[in-house]
């Protein structure tokens, strides 16, 4: 009987191949040492929580939370969802572990992959990969802007063009007037819009300035702007977040229909896109979250934070970065003779102990093969040992930059390639990052 294959990934989701992953690693990489150097540390959730703790933080009303959740039941019959996306799941930890005892700001990133029912969408996944940020226990608009600032600077070293657009949402004080007044232009427009701006204008009407339907967008050009509406320290908290961008020096425009539709949202609300990216050019979405600390029941805590899309960031990085990170063998080491091989196993332990990527043909062949080989695993260097090179414990090692070439010792070799490390070729510290 013959079975069906299995040679297959589900609709969604793909295997990303050692080739393509060079480009994830340098973007992982330099995440992870700009972030430091803004002092976050690592934080990593399961993949698996409650599903109340999504349905309660992010929301009933909202696409993720209805209809995108991948949600089952246990063998002990509890309700379990794989994360659509990490905040809530930060958020629980911090409050879960204390860690708002004794630190004032506490700043965690994270990195990972994310699960949602997406319907099917070019630069859609269905299990994608975020990077992202959270400060709790800071309310200053300065640190949203040291938050921005960090990502755009990570972005800026991958050469790919960004605008920031900011807004802000206001707060429980002056956010439902506001909902009222759209409330009632909205059951005016009602003709007009689509049938989701007409179940949102009740369930979330803030939800509606979303809207992507072009038969709606004049209509909801017209809707009352939020920035119009905000209560004295909201708008102080605007005034200060801007005056702080200009002092970052970075760029930024207004957007009034920016919202996140979420109740525990407040004040700054801001996205990244992509100048490069078509229809889904966000890369960056974020902005302050003071209630959600207590939604979850944890204590009171002020919260800002972004997440990054990665898989649509890998398709923006230029190829000359990525294959420069890509050169993932520092030396290749070829051998002639089995004494040869054994003296390039050697030689490949001592230097890999120094920390330098080497690699070498277990097939032994033909000096040929091997430096076809060598030239396959984008080897900066050839070393090359023979009857002579053995004898002599000096070898011929060449550079395949630039085909200069030098009779080195093993010493020599080491100190030859560290001198090189200072070059800007291989990894993002190289980078000037
Ligand atoms: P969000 O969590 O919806 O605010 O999304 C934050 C960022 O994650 C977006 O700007 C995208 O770059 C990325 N993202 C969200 N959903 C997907 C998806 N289904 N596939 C790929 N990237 C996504």
């Amino acid at each position: 009987m013959t079975q069906e294959t299995l040679l297959y990934t589900l609709p969604g989701t793909r295997d990303l191949l050692p080739d393509e992953l060079a480009r994830w690693q340098f973007i992982e990489q330099a995440a992870r040492e700009i972030f430091h150097r803004y002092g976050f540390r690592e934080i990593r959730t399961p993949l698996i929580e409650a599903t109340d703790l999504f349905a309660r933080s992010i929301g009933q009303e909202t696409d993720i939370v209805g209809k995108e959740m991948y949600t089952f039941r246990d063998q002990s019959g509890k309700s379990i969802t794989l994360r659509p996306e990490a905040t809530a799941s930060v958020v629980r930890a911090y409050a879960q572990h204390t860690m708002y005892r004794g630190s004032g700001t506490t700043k965690l990133y994270y990195l990972g992959p994310m699960f949602r029912h997406e319907k099917k969408q070019k630069g859609r996944w269905r299990q994608f990969y975020q990077i992202g940020a959270e400060v709790l226990g800071c309310g200053h608009p300065a640190v949203e802007v040291e938050t921005i600032e960090m990502v755009i600077s990570l972005l800026e070293m991958f050469e790919v063009k960004v605008q920031l657009l900011v807004n802000s949402v206001g707060c429980s004080r002056c956010r439902p007037p506001y909902i009222e007044l759209l409330r009632a232009d909205l059951r005016r427009l009602s003709p007009h819009l689509c049938e989701d701006c007409r179940r949102r204008s009740e369930a979330n009407a803030l939800r509606v300035l979303d809207c992507k339907v072009e038969a709606c967008q004049p209509h909801i050009e017209q809707l009352p702007r939020i920035t119009d509406h905000l209560c004295e320290e909201c708008r102080l908290h605007f005034d200060r977040f801007r005056k702080h961008l200009t002092l970052a020096a970075i760029p930024f425009e207004i957007t009034p229909r920016l919202v996140r539709g979420l109740d525990y949202y407040v004040r700054t609300a801001f996205e990244i896109v992509s100048v490069d990216l078509g229809a889904q050019n966000a890369l960056v979405g974020g902005g302050r979250y003071d209630g959600l600390s207590e939604v979850l029941g944890g204590p009171p805590v002020s919260g800002f934070g972004f997440a990054m899309g990665l898989d649509r960031l890998v398709m923006l990085l230029p190829d000359q970065l990525s294959a420069r990170w890509a050169e993932a063998t520092d030396l290749f080491l070829a051998h002639l003779g089995e004494q040869a091989f054994e003296r390039a196993l050697g030689l490949a332990r001592t230097l890999r102990r120094e920390g330098f990527r080497c690699n070498l043909d277990f097939a032994g062949g033909s000096l040929k093969s091997q430096l076809r080989l060598a030239n396959r695993l984008n080897a900066r260097h050839v070393l090359i040992i023979g009857e002579d090179e053995l004898a002599s414990g000096s070898y011929l090692l060449k550079d395949l930059s630039d085909s200069s070439q030098r009779q080195l010792g093993a010493t020599e070799i080491i100190q030859h390639l560290r001198g090189l490390q200072a070059h800007p070729h291989r990894s993002p510290s190289d980078e000037g990052v």
